[in-house]
Formats: C-alpha cells, sequence, structure tokens
C-alpha cells in the first residue's frame, strides 16, 4: 500500500516509522516546494501533485492548512482520508463553529470580526476578557490575541488590522471572538474511525499550554464520566463529517463539563503519549483507518506522558535510561517543536516520581510547564 501525505514535517516522518511494519509506504508532498520526499530521510521522490496523487493508492494529511485548490484535486482521485470537507473544517474556525454547532456539540460562545464595528460590537456582547484568533491558519497559539481591558481595545485592534492586511489569504481570513474560558483543566480525545462507522477511541489525556503552545501531556487518570462526555462528541463529530482516520478534539474542562475549543482532522501532538503508553498508537491506528485495515487496540497500557522539546531546548542523552526520546531531525527555532519524550510508569505515583526525575535533568527556563507538572504531584 502507497500512502501519500500532504505535509512533510514530523507528523508525517512518525507516521512513516509506524507503517514500515505494515509495509505501508510512505511519501509526503510537501506543499511548500511541491516535492514528493520520503518523510524520514527527505530524499526526493519525485515532483508536482497530479504524478503524486497518480502514483498514491491512498492520500492523507498531516496538516489542516492545504490550499483548497490541492485539496480538491485529491478529493476528485476519490483517495483522500479523511474527506477534503473535513481537514477544510478544521482549518477553518467558522466552519468548525457550524460543525460543532450542527452537530450539537458545546464548544465556546463566539462572533465572527471583519471591520471595526463587529470588533466593538464583541466587546459588547462577549464579556472581556476576550480572546481573538484568526479563523484561518491559526496553530500553536499563532495568531491570536488577548484583549482583558477596553484600554487596550486601540492597541489590540491596530495588531490584528495589521495581521488582516498581510495575511496570505486576506480575501477569506477573518477573526472570531471567543469569552476567555476559566478552565479548571485543558484535555483532548484522540480516536480512530473507520469508513464503516467503527471506532477506537483513546483514554482522555490532560494538556498543559505553555504561550499557548502544548508543553506537557499526560494519560494516566481514569474519569468515566469526563471519558463518556468526550466520545459521545467525538463520535457526534466524527460521524457529521463521516470521517475516515485520526481525529482529535481539545476541550476545556469548567465543573467536570466539556466544551470544545477546537477539533483537528489529523494525528495529534497531545496524542504522542499513544507510542509508549498503548497497545497501538495514533499514528499505526491512524493508516490502518485510511488504508481501509481493521483498528487496534487504543487501551491504556500504562500512565504515560509527554514533555514536548520546543525551541532551543536541550535534553541530556543520560535520560535515555528511563525515557524515550523522538527526535524530528529539525534546526532549532524558538517556538518550534523539534522533538518530545516519552515517560511511561506502572503506576500515577510512579510516572510522578519519574517526571520529577526528569525535571533535574531539564532546565526550568526550557521546560517550565514540566517543573510546574512534576511539582504538582500529578
Ligand atoms: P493548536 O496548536 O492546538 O492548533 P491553536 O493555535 O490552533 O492551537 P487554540 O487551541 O485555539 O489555538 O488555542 C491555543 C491555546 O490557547 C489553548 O490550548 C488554550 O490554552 C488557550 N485558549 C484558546 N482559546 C481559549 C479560550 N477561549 N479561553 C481560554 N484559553 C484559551
Ligand atoms: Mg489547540
Amino acid at each position: 500500500m502507497k500512502v501519500m501525505i500532504l505535509g512533510a514535517g514530523q507528523l508525517a516522518r512518525m507516521m512513516a516509522l509506524a507503517g514500515a511494519p505494515l509495509n505501508i509506504k510512505i511519501s509526503a508532498y510537501d506543499i511548500h516546494s511541491g516535492d514528493l520526499v520520503h518523510p524520514v530521510t527527505k530524499e526526493v521522490l519525485g515532483h508536482g501533485l497530479e504524478s503524486s496523487i497518480d502514483n498514491a493508492d491512498v492520500i492523507t494529511a498531516e496538516f489542516e492548512h492545504i490550499n483548497i485548490d490541492i485539496l480538491k484535486l485529491c478529493q476528485s482521485s476519490g483517495k483522500i482520508f479523511p474527506n477534503a470537507e473535513s481537514i477544510l473544517t478544521g482549518g477553518d474556525r467558522r466552519k468548525e463553529k457550524i460543525l460543532l454547532d450542527r452537530a450539537g456539540v458545546k464548544n465556546t460562545r463566539y462572533q465572527i470580526i471583519e471591520n471595526r464595528a463587529d470588533f466593538d460590537a464583541a466587546i459588547t456582547y462577549i464579556n472581556l476578557p476576550l480572546i481573538l484568533k484568526s479563523a484561518l491558519d491559526g496553530y500553536d497559539g499563532r495568531g491570536q490575541w488577548r484583549l482583558k481591558t477596553q484600554n487596550e481595545a486601540n492597541a489590540v485592534w491596530q495588531k490584528i488590522t495589521k495581521f488582516l492586511k498581510t495575511s496570505p489569504q486576506a480575501e477569506r481570513q477573518c477573526i472570531i471572538a471567543e469569552p476567555f474560558i476559566a478552565f479548571d483543566r485543558e484535555i483532548s480525545l484522540i480516536g480512530a474511525r473507520s469508513a464503516d462507522g467503527t471506532m477506537a477511541i483513546y483514554p482522555l489525556t490532560e494538556n498543559i499550554h505553555t504561550d499557548g503552545i502544548l508543553s506537557v501531556s499526560i494519560s494516566a487518570n481514569e474519569n468515566e464520566k469526563l471519558q463518556t462526555q468526550a466520545e459521545s462528541m467525538f463520535k457526534s463529530v466524527a460521524d457529521s463529517l463521516n470521517y475516515v482516520g485520526v481525529l482529535a478534539i481539545e476541550f476545556f474542562e469548567v465543573n467536570g463539563t466539556l466544551t470544545v475549543n477546537e477539533i483537528a482532522p489529523r494525528v495529534h501532538n497531545s496524542g504522542h503519549w499513544t507510542q509508549q503508553g498503548s497497545d497501538v498508537c495514533q499514528f499505526e491506528n491512524h493508516l490502518r483507518a485510511v488504508c481501509n485495515l481493521p483498528l487496534g487496540s487504543t487501551n491504556r497500557i500504562r500512565p504515560t506522558a509527554m514533555v514536548n522539546i520546543i525551541g532551543e531546548a536541550t535534553v541530556p542523552q543520560s535520560i535515555m535510561s528511563f525515557a524515550h526520546l523522538h527526535w524530528y531531525d529539525k534546526a532549532p527555532r524558538p517556538r518550534r517543536k523539534i522533538g518530545h519524550i516519552n515517560l511511561s510508569a506502572n503506576d500515577i505515583n510512579s510516572l510522578g516520581e519519574s517526571l520529577r526525575q526528569l525535571s533535574m535533568f531539564l532546565a526550568k527556563d526550557q521546560f517550565p510547564a514540566l517543573h510546574e507538572a512534576a511539582h504538582k504531584l500529578i
């Protein structure tokens, strides 16, 4: 089976590694250069979208910010999973909100902002503090502004105006305003859906973000009530999209109730713990779903934490005596994810101990959330 992935980053790399034992041959189409590359070695395998589509049995994507013309071409080949509409929905917050409302899934209140009058109306109708997000091209907290007081309104609006003017998709771009949610925790659910509607869903994972970027994700606690809520929302969203592949849903937990923050139509950073913590990891289950193979068990075999390596953070090799290192072969750059560490243990207390041990090897300014998590005794 030959699978072509739209996007040639670390998610494509990890799918290629997971697909090798199944004899699934992965190539990655770099949408910026138009090159078809091997996602691990970066060897160039071809050039151009049409021939790359012709040569693939199945097409999938590692990110959602893909030009509509590329997605249309892939959709017309009948080979792309999840379908182009699912990817477009994940890449446009307006479409995402409409989908969630239509599927009856609780999500944050919002208003669309296209001009100053909309901005002022949002301040009136949604109480401050507000969070403002670009509808398109947002990731890792980019394209986001916070408005805490009316005094900051002019300055924030100026930044937004500049952003809108310089946005690569200026004519389609706009801003979504949401109330700032004082959540108890951030949680996400990762699951796979097959073409026949079968689903395999992982246990929830708790996420800690720093400056809008995921830092630490911990899958250790059972919470049947939250798991049931999250799975029911997952099923509604996945069924309404006729989704095939791995889908991630991010939630805010407030007083034991979940509200959807956003969805990601792909394997997700908060699912990297599954590489060491579950029977079959998210990368393999995504490939199984899109290649129409039986889905694998999503059981959590042991409590596991994932710690992102971001920017210029350094990691001593000695942690390999008790942790798993996953590098992405990417040059360090501020705010860039260049690898992650998975840490597993037999029980939650031992995981807390291991996290504390790990925090002693890693600098506090480079891994602030790890230090916070380790000392909160998760
Ligand atoms: P990702 O990298 O997950 O794609 P993103 O840039 O698309 O992120 P969000 O997930 O919407 O954007 O926001 C990033 C983070 O900002 C969230 O994980 C959360 O910590 C915070 N955040 C976003 N929206 C809100 C909100 N309405 N209230 C409070 N915090 C929020
Ligand atoms: Mg997010």
